[in-house]
């Protein structure tokens, strides 16, 4: 029988985790498939129930729903520091968040060491609490700046490190040797804005830019410009999908396929 695994949020038609997620499938000639599903904050109870009881295995969630989520799983220790969950086992109903590991990989897969590192993150919602997270376990000085300085000094706080808003951009930036940007700013269709001022950036900088769509960001641009070694999102995207996969299916996920097929949708 076909084993059915998905994607919830809302909106979720942007998402390449189907295009992902059954290219590994196919890869491995497994039986299953990936579906997304649009669901709403009110439905996500219902949701759960349901697709538990009709077999659905696993799913992925993405927003609104990953803190909500929390409310439903057992989350493992990771997923329970973030307070959010993007990838749960619906038989077991345990909840993880591979954000954290993915960003991990992403940095390490690129040689990037993160031990005694100034680290500045931009940002501090759903995917800058995991990646704060992952830097204070892999031990570097972490500096927080949002567009909502409260929100960077409550998460800079829960992590050991410093918050700030966006005007200490400037002195933020000659402080920190790797730049982190978790925000949504340079996604798709908004393209040619970027959190950073270009000349900010400088070459001894390594810029990580987390969102994917494009490929290379305002952000990474001005970096590349700059002369600064630069780190775009789908090394992040890919590696937590392929963690997603592991945790249901016990199998190693064909990373290299998987970013294929990611790389494909985005032309
Ligand atoms: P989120 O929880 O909604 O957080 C959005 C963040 O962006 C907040 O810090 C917000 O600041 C900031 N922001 C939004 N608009 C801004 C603007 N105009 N100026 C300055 N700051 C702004 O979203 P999320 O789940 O963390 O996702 C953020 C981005 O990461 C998305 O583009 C998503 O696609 C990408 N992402 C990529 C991966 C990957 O695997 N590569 C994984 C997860 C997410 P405030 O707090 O002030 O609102």
């Amino acid at each position: 029988m076909v084993r059915v695994y998905g994607v919830i949020g809302d909106p979720v038609e942007h998402s390449l985790s189907p295009v992902m997620q059954n290219a590994a499938f196919r890869a491995l000639k497994m039986d299953c498939v990936y579906v997304s599903f649009r669901v709403s904050r009110g439905e996500l109870k219902d949701f759960i129930d349901g697709a538990a009881h009709a077999g659905v295995r696993g799913i992925n969630v993405t927003l609104p729903l990953k803190e909500e989520m929390m409310r439903y799983v057992t989350p493992d220790k990771t997923a329970e520091k973030i307070g959010a969950v993007n990838t749960v086992d619906l038989r077991r109903m345990r909840g993880y968040n591979t954000d954290f590991s993915g960003a991990r990989k992403a940095l390490e897969e690129n040689g990037v060491e993160l031990k005694g590192r100034k680290v500045l993150l931009l940002g501090a919602g759903g995917a800058g609490r995991a990646i704060a997270h992952m830097l204070a376990e892999e031990g570097s000085e972490i500096f927080i700046a949002n567009r909502t300085r409260e929100k960077a000094i409550s998460l800079a706080r829960e992590v050991g490190g410093e918050g700030y808003g966006l005007d200490s951009l400037p002195e933020l930036m000659n402080k920190c040797e790797i730049i982190i940007n978790s925000t949504s700013v340079g996604l798709y269709p908004r393209v040619n804005e970027s959190i950073v001022p270009g000349n900010l950036i400088k070459p001894h900088h390594t810029v990580f830019d987390i969102v994917y769509n494009p490929v290379e960001t305002k952000l990474l641009r001005d970096a590349r410009n700059a002369g600064a070694k630069t780190i775009d999102g789908i090394s992040m995207l890919v590696h937590q999908g392929a963690e997603s996969f592991r945790i249901w299916t016990g199998r190693n996920a064909p990373v290299d396929v998987m970013r294929s097929a990611v790389m494909e949708a985005l032309r």
